[in-house]
């Protein structure tokens, strides 16, 4: 196969995606990165989109194998955090001038749907800010509660496309399900999110191809591919971290076939490699999640080992600075799905 050629093509096939996910060449991937690059500004320009996170809770009813926050780990201190703390770090988020509040947790029912809907009306009262929810599988009816209540975004990754793998690191869970859940808030009118877990034992070039076509396939707004790093209490903790040219392969080539949607420099890349945030943006990803879990909180959220922490308002002084060095800069507004603004 010929590089440039695939390279120019509008549509990949499975067979040009394994292709270009194997590159080895240093040359090579060089080129793959800037096209990449070349399709995130064409659709993005120099605006890149923050999400300020709030982890508020750590209690999982999930024993997701590749988790710390799974249910199983009895090592963990667990917190929940009270509707005001969420609401006062909503505040923060938003007073420093960001416009998305993305509200995560492991999946945890003591959130009822009430008490959901409740803190998304007081944020959406008090804030001009968009909402992400990212607090795992629940009823359709709930789903359907928080979308009226003004809930924007979800964020429910497939984790991995093969139906086998799943099944391995989701004990008594099937990728059907997980897929059924995507396709019923996608229904219901939320922006939705998706992807990956790069790195897991037994996945392959071919899984990973699998994970960036469904991602297509389900027209999903955003799409996250974040490496693999082990949790010292999980079963994985002995398995290393994701490849780092693997994991950047894959953000390059989700931008190349994905093109408009949205794609995050993760924490978990951030984690892996110091610079991770810049080197993310300069390969195809557009959006930062800047973390505002409080103290103590932060650092009981742990989902893997070493997870980055930092204090939000320092990361976002040093973000500006990268951004003005690589020519980029905070995007306006809040940052809404490419693909929705074009449906309108
Ligand atoms: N409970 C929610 C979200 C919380 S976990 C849900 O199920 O959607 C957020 C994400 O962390 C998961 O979707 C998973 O992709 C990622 N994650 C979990 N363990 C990880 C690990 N060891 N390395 C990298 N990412 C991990």
């Amino acid at each position: 196969m010929e590089l440039d050629q695939i390279l120019n093509k509008e549509e990949l096939t499975k067979d040009e995606i394994v292709f270009l996910l194997s590159l080895e060449k240093e040359n090579e991937i060089e080129k793959l990165y800037l096209c990449a690059d070349k399709i995130r500004k064409k659709y993005f320009g120099n605006e890149v989109h923050l999400r300020g996170i709030v982890e508020f809770s750590n209690y999982c009813e999930q024993d997701c194998l590749y988790c710390g926050l799974r249910k199983s780990n009895k090592n963990l201190q667990r917190y929940r955090m009270t509707k005001d703390e969420i609401i006062s770090t909503a505040e923060k988020i938003t007073q420093a001038g960001i416009k998305t509040v993305v509200l995560q947790s492991g999946e945890d029912h003591f959130y009822s749907s009430s008490l959901v809907t409740d803190i998304i009306l007081t944020i959406k009262k008090k804030f001009e800010s968009a909402i992400t929810l990212s607090i795992g599988e629940r009823g359709r009816d709930e789903y359907e509660e928080w979308k009226n209540a003004g809930a924007d975004r979800y964020l429910l990754k497939h984790e991995t496309a093969n139906d086998e793998l799943y099944s391995t690191y989701h004990q008594h869970e099937k990728l059907k399900s997980r897929l059924a859940h995507i396709k019923c808030l996608k229904k219901i009118g939320f922006q939705t999110g998706s992807g990956n877990i790069i790195g897991l034992p037994g996945q392959n070039i071919e899984d990973i191809t699998d994970d960036i076509l469904l991602c297509k396939e389900m027209e999903c707004d955003m799409c996250s591919f974040s490496p693999f790093i082990p949790s010292q209490d999980s079963p994985l903790r002995e398995v290393p971290s994701a490849n780092t040219d693997l994991t950047l392969k894959t953000i390059a080539v989700a931008r190349i076939v994905l093109k408009n949607v949205h794609i995050p420099s993760t924490t978990a890349l951030l984690t892996l490699i110091g610079n991770g945030a810049e080197v993310g943006l300069k390969i195809g990803a557009n959006v930062i999640m800047p973390n505002f879990t409080p103290i103590p909180y932060r650092d009981n959220y742990q989902i893997y080992k070493d997870k980055k922490t930092y204090d939000p308002i320092e990361f976002l002084n040093e973000l500006k600075v990268m951004l003005d060095k690589i020519d980029r800069k905070v995007g306006e507004g809040k940052g809404h799905s490419l693909k929705l603004m074009l449906n309108q």
